[in-house]
């Protein structure tokens, strides 16, 4: 299957990926995506993003927490 933005070759790999959603940061690891190798764009079967949704909709529990240090470029 070829990348959708540059016809490039993709690569079916495991990456990790953030998603903010109304002001909230959820983080997945381990998600099966396919990488494009020339661009880099990611694409993810319709199966795994209706898993990312749900969690985020159903509120599941998490596996684990993480500390995300935050900075302010503001002057
Ligand atoms: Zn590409």
């Amino acid at each position: 299957m070829g990348c959708c933005m540059c016809g490039g070759n993709t690569l079916s790999q495991t990456i990790n990926y953030e998603e903010r959603r109304a002001g909230k940061l959820y983080s997945f690891i381990e998600v099966p995506a396919l990488v494009c190798e020339s661009c880099g764009d990611i694409t993810f079967s319709a199966k795994t993003m209706k898993r990312m949704d749900e969690v985020i909709k159903e509120r599941k529990k998490p596996d684990k927490y993480e500390q995300v240090p935050v900075f302010s470029m503001a002057a």
